[in-house]
């Protein structure tokens, strides 16, 4: 009988993965954290003793703790010549980071309970590639223990808003009607998205607080209700958001794409002129990825229609995975409220369509295509609620402006249809 004080609750079963060991994860955007007893541990092996690392970095700190190094290609040391860890093949799986054994799941702490989120920059994740991820409970389960330390179990409830609280009961109420809300079958993507911005803005009410848990459990289902018949309903009127929306909107994109990693050259003269591109939005878009295709700025701005089914299974399955993780608030996201959470994965939705818009008329098509979908989920879940970044009061305050209600609802109209 397992001793762990937490309830694992089973991840998804939509969802789908399987390491091919790729070696993506090993490779350029990623910071893998060692923590000190790791470093002591790792150090301690005679890395020192070993051709291919003698006389090399291996660590480098990082506040209280430390990140492996890169090579000049842009890898983790320890990745060998055949793409393979070093730690893992000499002294097996159990002797690596946990960060690297954990990934690319990630648990989430919910009281007693643990949700389980998973990365869609692993290219298996976003392509849905693998076993459903219920098959995974049983290695999941042995790591909780190592991930998820009891004390985690403190983790204070993050604010509906400003001050009104939550708790952990009527956030999983908000999780199970924002799913519904996205699985709506009498809607398309984009007015499923457009729905769920109006729900997070009528939930923004202080009066809320009040309720005991049967009127706030029938406060959510009138909410939704009235939201998805609107969304039904709902001519959607594509036109252009501020062209200071656009602007702020680029350079958050900007943000997004941005791929560089712990130890990288700064190329600062390269990133200013990127900055620059990306606030006028005049000419190309910067090849801020080595992938990004010579594409101008205004073609993105075509209206691509709704995307069909294909094209939208990949962004429903990453908006559904992170909410129903509650990967979208709290610690899961920079110790924001559930609502400006919510907006805040919300406003992936543009984002994601921007970035699957490059790819698509990379390839000369007027529509999304499923494959520049997937391509986007990697590249937004790489950074949303990851990078120190997008936690700057600058990149606050500008997601913030962009999550205003009528400014998301045009950005989600202006790129969802
Ligand atoms: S990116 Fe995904 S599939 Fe590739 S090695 Fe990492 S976990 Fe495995």
């Amino acid at each position: 009988m397992s001793s762990s004080p937490w309830t694992l609750l089973p991840p998804p079963g939509f969802q789908r993965y399987d390491c091919v060991g790729c070696g993506a994860c090993c490779r350029g955007r990623f910071a893998i954290g060692v923590t000190p007893e790791e470093y002591a541990r790792i150090m301690a092996q005679g890395w020192e003793a070993d051709p291919a690392l003698a006389g090399k970095t291996l660590f480098l700190p990082h506040g209280d703790h430390y990140v492996t190094a890169y090579d000049a290609a842009g890898a983790c040391v320890f990745l060998d010549e055949r793409g393979l860890c070093r730690i893992h093949a000499k002294f097996g799986e159990a002797a690596k980071p946990l960060a690297c054994r954990l990934y690319p799941f990630r648990f989430i702490p919910a009281g007693r309970q643990a949700r389980v989120s998973i990365r869609f920059d692993c290219p298996e994740v976003a392509c849905n590639r693998g076993r459903a991820l219920p098959a995974h409970l049983p290695a999941l389960r042995a790591l909780l223990p190592h991930a998820l330390p009891p004390a985690a179990m403190d983790v204070p409830v993050p604010p509906l808003f400003g001050r009104v609280s939550c708790t952990w009961d009527r956030l999983a109420r908000i999780i199970d009607a924002v799913d519904r809300l996205l699985c709506a079958k009498s809607l398309d993507v984009t007015r499923r998205v457009a729905g769920g911005v109006n729900f997070a803005a009528l939930l923004r009410n202080p009066r809320l607080s009040a309720l005991n848990e049967r009127a706030f459990a029938d406060f959510l289902t009138t909410v939704a209700g009235k939201v998805t018949e609107a969304a039904e309903g709902d001519a959607l009127g594509r036109t252009a958001p501020p062209a200071l929306a656009r602007a702020a909107f680029r350079q958050l994109a900007g943000v997004y794409a941005r791929a560089d990693y712990r130890g990288a050259p700064a190329r600062l003269g390269q990133r200013f002129a990127t900055a620059v591109r990306l606030l006028t939005g005049g000419g190309a878009v910067p090849a801020i990825q080595p992938d990004f295709p010579a594409v101008p700025f205004s073609a993105l701005e075509d209206a691509f229609g709704i995307p069909d089914a294909e094209a939208a299974e990949p962004i429903i399955r990453y908006l559904r995975a992170r909410v129903l993780s509650m990967g979208f608030c709290g610690a899961a996201f920079y110790g924001r409220a559930v609502l400006d959470g919510l907006d805040a994965l919300l406003f992936t939705y543009p984002l994601l369509l921007w970035f699957a818009r490059l790819f698509s008329a990379g390839r000369n098509r007027s529509t999304l295509d499923r494959a520049a979908a997937e391509r986007a989920v990697e590249i937004v879940d790489h950074q949303h609620g990851v990078t120190p970044i997008l936690n700057l009061p600058s990149e606050r305050r500008r997601l913030s402006f962009l999550c205003e209600r009528t400014i998301l609802r045009s950005l989600v109209v202006w790129y969802g249809s």
